[in-house]
């Protein structure tokens, strides 16, 4: 019931047409937290778990809280530890009206996905925000295909 649920809050989220793509409300002052951290651990790159949650406006994010980055490569890539991915797709599934996430930084480059951060949306659903050193924050949304989303700051 639970999956069933919140299988159908993805499908809407995901029903867009070019004109309409979802809205994900982020809050500046998160924002700013992101950035300043980015910048601090530049170059390599910060990655965390993102919390939202849906409402009439939009998907609220509500915090994103930095996890480890273990990849080997730290400067071009992120790795959540298993305990942080796991956890996150947890909430994904069985919290109504809840979604879940991983966020991490471009220190080198735009916030344009990689092709190996398409392949970790693929990977695991929900919201995921790449974060620029500099220019704009893009949001996506994956469940069985890959959505971009309008980033309306609050
Ligand atoms: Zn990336």
């Amino acid at each position: 019931m639970g999956f069933f649920v919140e299988k159908s809050l993805i499908e809407s989220l995901l029903a867009t047409t070019p004109s309409k793509r979802p809205v994900v409300l982020l809050r500046s002052s998160a924002m700013t937290a992101v950035r300043i951290a980015a910048k601090r651990q530049a170059p390599s790159e910060i990655c965390g778990v993102v919390r939202a949650v849906v409402q009439n406006e939009g998907i609220e994010i509500r915090s994103l809280a930095l996890a480890p980055n273990c990849a080997r490569d730290t400067v071009w890539g992120f790795r959540l530890r298993r305990k942080d991915a796991e956890a996150r797709k947890n909430t994904w599934l069985t919290e109504h009206g809840r979604l879940s996430g991983i966020f991490h930084s471009h220190t080198k480059r735009s916030a344009q996905p990689s092709r190996l951060d398409m392949v970790t949306m693929r990977r695991w659903p929900g919201i995921h925000l790449i974060a620029a050193l500099d220019g704009p924050f893009r949001v996506f949304l994956s469940h069985d295909r890959i959505v971009e989303a309008d980033i309306r700051v609050i």
